[in-house]
């Protein structure tokens, strides 16, 4: 599919029998299963000012913490022992935890027999390298936005040659690379979409992340527009049919711009979602964006999701 035909799907009138095609082609190359990952946000401090996000180090009134790495491991073995088969490292860009610190991490979780993700933000090749060794399986780095000029705006640090460039060391190096965007962040149009969507083909994607821009009001963009669920439906339908064996998770952004659509995205092409395993009360205080969020039952939480899943006809795993 070429940029100008991607548009003009993402405009159609009638878009049920793309989400058909799309849940047809995920049912055919990744079956009835969806993946239940474990989350841990172990750090909310972060050294970068991005616009949209709640955790940028402009905000003062964010309430910072970092998690021990006993917390951390012991929140792990927790979820290992719920269930749990991947376990999701997200963490603002927090020099604290250099390479050593998260190899050793790395390697305890591997031990519990889990399958680890790093989601920390832009490392350096020799970071990156280290921690493949420690035994790191994949790596989550959204391009964020596929245009260089919006990707300026919204970012005082940073380029998107430099994402893309880390985006391409994490696929060399032979981690499972994860990308993905935002959609209906201010000043993106379907030609951004279409872009972004060719981008994760670019980069040999094995999973992406697209979820709705959910307006922070202790950042710059606090007056803006959230973005729309449909469109980012229609995103992630797309997103199926490019990269057909992806992994393609329905984000927690969806679910928390209408708790109906997020079941719904996994009738569109998903068939992964994440569960927040971090402890109370770092949870609440990890707030990228706004969010109601209940107390952590990692036992509790697995169970409901899974029936929740098995309710629509899906197989949790
Ligand atoms: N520091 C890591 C993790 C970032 S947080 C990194 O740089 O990759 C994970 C994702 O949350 C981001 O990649 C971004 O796509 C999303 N995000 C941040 N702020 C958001 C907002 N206001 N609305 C919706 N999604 C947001």
């Amino acid at each position: 599919m070429e940029k100008k035909e991607l548009v003009q799907m993402l405009a159609l009138e009638d878009f049920e029998p793309v989400y058909r095609r799309a849940d047809a082609v995920r049912r055919e190359n990744t079956g009835d299963i969806v993946h239940i990952r474990a989350i841990i946000e172990f750090s909310n401090i972060c050294r970068r000012q991005c616009l949209y996000c709640g955790l940028n180090s402009t905000n003062e009134k964010a309430v910072r913490y970092r998690m021990s790495v006993k917390e951390i491991l012991d929140t792990a073995r927790q979820a290992v022992d719920a269930g749990y088969r991947t376990i999701v490292l997200q963490s603002g860009e927090d020099p604290h935890f250099h390479k050593e610190t998260l190899g050793e991490i790395v390697t305890a979780i591997k031990e519990m027999g889990a399958a680890v993700t790093l989601s920390c933000g832009e490392l350096t090749f020799e970071e990156l390298r280290y921690l493949k060794n420690c035994g790191a399986d994949r790596y989550l780095l959204k391009h964020e936005t596929a245009d260089p000029e919006l990707y300026d705006r919204l970012h005082p640090c940073g380029t998107l040659k430099e994402r893309v460039e880390c985006l391409k060391n994490i696929n060399r190096l032979g981690y499972e690379t994860g990308s993905g965007f935002m959609i209906g962040l201010p000043g993106q149009t379907l030609e951004t979409i279409a872009g972004d969507l060719l981008l994760l083909k670019e980069l040999n994607c094995k999973m992406a992340g697209i979820g709705p821009f959910i307006p922070h009001p202790d950042t710059p963009l606090a007056g803006e527009k959230a973005g729309d669920t449909e469109l980012t439906k229609r995103a992630v339908a797309l997103a199926r049919l490019l990269l057909p064996k992806a992994n393609l998770p329905v984000t927690t952004s969806l679910g928390v711009v209408n708790r109906e659509e997020k079941d719904n995205a996994f009738a569109c092409g998903a068939n992964v979602i994440m569960k927040k395993v971090t402890p109370d009360p770092y949870k609440q205080a990890y707030e990228i964006y706004p969010a109601k969020l209940e107390k952590t039952d990692v036992i509790g939480d697995r169970k409901k999701l899974e029936e929740q899943i098995r309710q629509l006809g899906r197989i949790p795993l």
